[in-house]
């Protein structure tokens, strides 16, 4: 099924006895067997059939296999209860203690502690490049080196890492290339054709595109690294996907393609009147030629994301004041840490999302008290700039 419209509404259903249009959800935890005999051939694997949702579920299946679809080169996917649930699981498979971990600096609050404090502790050492620098992957990865890890667009920065380079770079160790997708819809971004091993994805954001429930996903580019090495994990330790929430997100993928094209529309639109704003003193949306890395994003990116990072220039007053003067300005916008939703979020991440790395951490990646993370939902372009430009208007600078 060639077109991601078409794959959202038709890949993954597996229809009952009942030839129900819409997919089932099926909420059960167990499964019964007609024999003692049928269970104990089961668990040795002898049949293949659901045993216990921890492992597998129905609705959950459903969903991956529609997920699996959508990432263009993506052989196996796996649900996960979150997105951190997915990155975690994803790093905790690939790596040992003493092994080496190369990570992009500018990362996800949580995807940052992972890498600087729950990793570490457990014995794996890591070391952080800016990931825009393609020298410093090269001098970081040595043969030591068992996985790489980074966001690209990352968030909220919006700074972009070439998957290609630093995939054969780290493929030439032998290194595992772990990509979190998390700040761009599904498929709008090639990963594996450009060499990823693992494709993690938070399925809270666009994919629900609604925000009503948590999810994430793994992807892997084979098979047998799915099996081999992430679903042991899983089924042992437990970060599953609720059949629930399976089924929400699975109708959410329906409309991915529209919801997200629209959103990008409106976001690349709303990027470049930002950017001329004399009160906006940069804007970072990917596919606007203001990006400094423009090339890079026409080259790997299908289209500019549903989200828009952008620097209040503040003059007089202290940067966070006026961010948060604006913010509290906007009247149709409502103020969320979270992003991918149809309503239009916006959030200050040095005091929320990017809290937890500390000030010397946002400085490393430019984040600064002035920062703004546009999440552009569905509502009318127009409506949307009539909103930012009214709230610009009322906020001292
Ligand atoms: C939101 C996000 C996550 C975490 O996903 P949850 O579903 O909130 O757990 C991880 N990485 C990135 C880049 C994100 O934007």
């Amino acid at each position: 099924m060639p077109h991601p419209e078409t794959v959202g509404v038709r890949a993954g259903i597996a229809r009952t006895e009942f030839f129900e249009t819409s997919e089932a959800l099926f909420l059960n935890s167990g499964y019964t067997y007609a024999t003692a005999e049928d269970a104990e051939r089961a668990f040795n694997g002898d049949v293949e059939r659901f045993v216990y949702s921890r492992y597998g579920n129905p609705t959950v299946a459903m969903l991956e296999d529609r997920l699996r679809a959508l990432q263009p080169g993506a052989a196996a996917c796996t649900a996960t209860a979150s997105g951190m649930g997915a990155v975690y699981t994803a790093l905790r498979a690939v790596l040992r203690p003493g092994d080496h971990l190369v990570a992009a600096r500018s990362l996800f609050g949580s995807c940052y502690v992972i890498c600087e404090e729950i990793l570490p502790a457990w014995g794996v050492e890591v070391t952080f490049v800016d990931g825009r620098d393609l020298d410093e992957w090269a001098d970081a990865i040595t043969s030591r080196t068992r996985a790489v890890f980074f966001e690209t667009p990352s968030n909220p920065m919006q700074h972009l890492v070439d998957v290609g380079a630093v995939a054969a770079l780290a493929h030439a160790v032998g290194a595992h290339v772990v990509v979190d997708h998390g700040f761009l819809p599904i498929g709008m971004q090639h990963c594996f054709d450009l060499g990823a091993d693992i494709v993690v994805h938070s399925a809270t954001k666009t994919a629900d595109g609604q925000g009503r429930v948590m999810g994430g996903a793994i992807l892997t580019a084979t098979d047998a690294l799915m099996v081999d090495t992430i679903q042991p994990l899983i089924k042992h330790t437990g970060p599953t996907l609720a059949p629930f929430n399976a089924w929400v997100i699975g109708k959410g993928l329906e409309t991915l393609a529209l919801r997200s094209r629209a959103c990008a529309q409106s976001a690349h639109t709303i990027a470049a009147t930002l950017r001329t704003h004399p009160q906006v003193s940069w804007v970072r949306y990917p596919h606007d030629p203001s990006h400094p890395q423009y090339d890079l994003a026409q080259r790997q990116m299908t289209a500019g994301g549903t989200v828009i990072t952008f620097e209040l220039a503040s003059q007089t007053t202290e940067a966070k004041t006026a961010a948060f003067g604006f913010m509290n300005a906007l009247q149709l916008i409502d103020i969320s840490n979270n992003f991918g939703d149809a309503k239009s979020l916006i959030a200050h991440p040095a005091t929320t999302t990017h809290r937890a790395i500390g000030a010397d951490g946002r400085a490393a990646i430019g984040l600064t008290d002035g920062v703004l993370r546009l999440s552009v939902g569905l509502e009318h372009t127009h409506d949307l700039t009539d909103d930012l430009e009214r709230a610009l208007a009322n906020t001292t600078r």
